[in-house]
């Protein structure tokens, strides 16, 4: 199968891809740590950094920056900008599948330090659940492995992953917090996704993402240390490594498919370039979350966060 790629195809779907685009506009971790807390009812500046210690320049710039997006809109509580209340638009309310799924990966796979909620009731059906991922068209649980993939280049994005964007360093005095950990960035979010359209060696990789061998053998190094890869020997040809995705890198498709979805939908209105579909029903998959325990759908005011510690939202 590794060798079947069409790599041109796939080199132009990924980089005209609204998961790459969205990526840029919204792969900032800090960004889905204060959407999360939107979600969870936090409303005023001192919440938001209490709850989630982030440092208040870097808050103050993401709340800046949501606003500008038109995901989060200020109402003066107080005359001063630090009393501001934000409330979450309607182009905001749509990442909540997004934000779920940010939440189910971390409880299962993050840091266990981060300022996590550690349990979410649905309050329609009274239980306490995990977000589960599920097609909109037939309503039935899905995963990568119940779906394909059409490529369909979108001409209208402009190719992006040729220029190299740094993602800055993480490191742990950042402060872990909610939102993606530290060992997962946008070309880690990038790299799982080429792996799963199925490029599995180091040059199909350089050559879908246009990521230099001394990148790259850094960043796959780095993604094998923390687990979101696994690195074996070819069974046909023992020169070559083989890269496939572990248990914590197939979590991630969740907040792939939500994320790209939420791009293309809600910020850029253009049909993404990697298309899903839905081999149980044969629809287009779009994806909806829904609870673990009812399969009802999620609406962000039926959904409960209990936290361990920190003030109460
Ligand atoms: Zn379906
Ligand atoms: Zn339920």
């Amino acid at each position: 199968m590794p060798h079947s790629v069409n790599l041109e195809l796939t080199r132009d779907a990924l980089s005209t891809s609204t998961l790459s685009h969205g990526l840029k506009v919204f792969g900032d971790r800090w960004t889905a740590q204060v959407l999360l807390g939107a979600f969870m009812g936090v409303r005023r500046f001192d919440d938001w950094q209490a709850q989630l210690r982030i440092p208040r320049h870097t808050l103050a710039d993401r709340l800046k920056s949501l606003v500008l997006m038109d995901m989060l809109r200020p109402r003066l509580y107080q005359e001063r900008p630090e009393r501001y209340a934000y409330h979450l638009t309607a182009k905001g309310m749509a990442m909540y599948d997004a934000v779920l799924m940010v939440w189910e990966w971390e409880h299962r796979f993050g840091d266990r330090d981060v300022a996590l909620p550690t349990r979410l009731t649905h309050l329609r059906c009274g239980h306490a659940f995990m977000p589960e991922l599920a097609c909109s068209a037939c309503g039935e649980a899905a995963s990568m492995t119940d779906l394909r993939f059409q490529l369909l280049p979108n001409p209208r994005l402009p190719h992006d992953t040729a220029s190299p964007l740094r993602t800055p360093r993480m490191t742990r005095s950042d402060a872990p917090g909610m939102g993606l950990g530290l060992r997962v960035d946008r070309w880690s979010l990038l790299i799982v996704s080429a792996v799963i359209l199925g490029c599995h060696y180091f040059d199909q990789l350089s050559e879908v993402l246009r990521i230099g061998p001394s990148v790259l053998t850094r960043r796959l190094a780095s993604m094998v240390e923390s687990g979101l890869l696994q690195c074996q020997v070819d069974r046909n040809d023992a020169r070559r490594r083989v890269y496939r995705l572990t248990a914590a890198s197939r979590g991630l498709f969740g907040y792939i498919v939500c994320l790209s979805t939420w791009a293309s939908r809600e910020h850029f209105h253009e049909p993404s370039s990697i298309r899903p579909f839905h081999h149980a029903c044969g629809k287009d998959f779009v994806p909806r979350v829904a609870c673990g325990h009812c399969h009802q759908p999620l609406k962000p005011w039926e959904v409960a966060f209990d936290m361990a510690k920190g003030p109460q939202a």
